[in-house]
């Protein structure tokens, strides 16, 4: 069965193919129920991760990467205490130099004070016009912020706080069905950062995120404040492929309906199930 979507309005079904758009009900704090954790394993409470995001501008203190873990500056195991004034935001390579001892208390004094993004406001992670626009595929969602969900389980989110700084929700699993990466308002919230390349490029709010050995990539790009995201990643073992020219669960092209439209609006842009 097979329907055209409505180019307006908020439509809460679509069909085409045998590919089943609908709505999927997640709160916010349903999304973040994976809380960040320190290096001892403790639960960082979402809202001293929005603190201290919010405080860096949404990248990393150091060095603007806008993917974070969050660190104590006088070790927890001195002070025993959850305080933000004692917390920052790092992406995970500058997370892990700190925990290795390579940076030292001072650094991240002078970082909490002045982050990369309070001296380098133009390198922050955002998109500054009224409507969000994202490409995937050749289709065009604008003001659409569930980008990607299989089976009613959401792979890519992505929002925007304060009215311009990018926040992402991203699920990556392996081929064997294992999630090996969380990232939860651009919190990474995976146990282990082994094997991921994450480059960030600010001048084109260009991020992208990767694990070479197990064939899994998340890339996002800004041109002309629209923003277009590629991906190889999977779900339920099945391989899904985001492209500039194409969608493909695996290996079939899905959402070929909606190719060279223009949607606005929309509940979710693309919906599958295996
Ligand atoms: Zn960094």
């Amino acid at each position: 069965m097979q329907s055209k979507p409505h180019k307006t309005g908020y439509p809460s079904i679509i069909l085409y193919a045998n590919i089943v758009l609908k709505p999927l009900h997640m709160s916010r704090e349903e999304k973040t129920s994976h809380f960040s954790t320190d290096y001892l394993g403790k639960t960082i409470p979402v809202q001293i991760q929005r603190q201290l995001r919010k405080e860096c501008f949404y990248g990393c203190a150091v060095c603007g990467v806008p993917l974070l873990k969050y660190a104590h500056i006088v070790p927890y195991n001195r002070i025993q205490a959850l305080l933000p004034e004692n917390m920052i935001a790092l992406c995970p390579q500058h997370y892990y130099k700190y925990d290795s001892g390579d940076l030292s208390e001072s650094s991240l004094r002078e970082a909490k004070k002045d982050p990369h993004h309070k001296l380098q406001p133009q390198d922050a992670f955002f998109v500054e016009s009224q409507d969000l626009t994202i490409n995937i595929g050749k289709c065009k969602f604008i003001n659409t912020h569930r980008i990607l969900a299989v089976d009613d389980f959401d792979l890519i989110t992505v929002t925007r706080e304060n009215g311009k700084y990018l926040l992402l929700d991203v699920n990556l699993f392996d081929r064997m069905n294992s999630l090996i990466a969380t990232i939860s308002e651009n919190s990474w919230v995976a146990g282990n950062i082994a094997g991921w390349c994450i480059d960030y490029v600010p001048q084109k709010k260009h991020l992208n995120i990767r694990n070479v050995q197990r064939n899994i990539t998340f890339e996002m790009i800004m041109e002309n404040t629209e923003l277009y995201i590629d991906v190889m990643m999977y779900y339920n073992s099945y391989p899904i492929s985001v492209t500039r020219n194409e969608i493909s669960l695996n290996g079939s092209e899905i959402g070929i309906e909606l190719k060279n439209s223009v949607l606005k609006n929309y509940d979710i842009c693309i919906a599958a199930y295996t």
